[in-house]
């Protein structure tokens, strides 16, 4: 007998393999889309919801106002600080993560819980 935990886990893993599969960010809908077997909005955002929790997965809001999410690398005890660029591309929509940082200044001792930074244009794909 197939248990609802095991389906669940099931779930989880597959929404980290697409994660792992895919170059660029994705939202709840693409994941849910590119997912092999029929999962609902709201499954795809908890199980999102629960690797954001645990540094898996961390997210950024597009100029839509969705959420894109993409896999963490080194997020152990600084997932909150996620001080890499985002790039959205007016053209295609996709959202990247980038290899470049942005140091955070120390906001006279106000408490960062979390932060988002995306820049808006068009990428060299586009561009050609
Ligand atoms: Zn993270
Ligand atoms: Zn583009
Ligand atoms: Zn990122």
């Amino acid at each position: 007998m197939e248990t609802k935990k095991t389906r669940n886990t099931e779930k989880q893993n597959l929404v980290k393999e697409i994660l792992s599969k895919t170059k660029h960010t994705m939202s709840a809908e693409d994941i849910m889309n590119a997912m092999p077997l029929k999962v609902n909005k709201t499954t795809i955002y908890r199980i999102l919801d629960r690797f954001a929790e645990k540094g898996e997965v961390h997210f950024v809001t597009g100029k839509n106002g969705k959420a894109y999410y993409a896999l963490c690398n080194n997020c152990e005890g600084s997932h909150e600080i996620h001080n890499h660029i985002h790039f959205e591309c007016q053209i295609c929509k996709e959202v990247t993560c980038q290899p470049y940082t942005l140091s955070m200044p120390d906001l006279d001792g106000f408490t960062i819980q979390e932060t988002q930074f995306l820049v808006i244009g068009i990428c060299n794909k586009c561009k050609k």
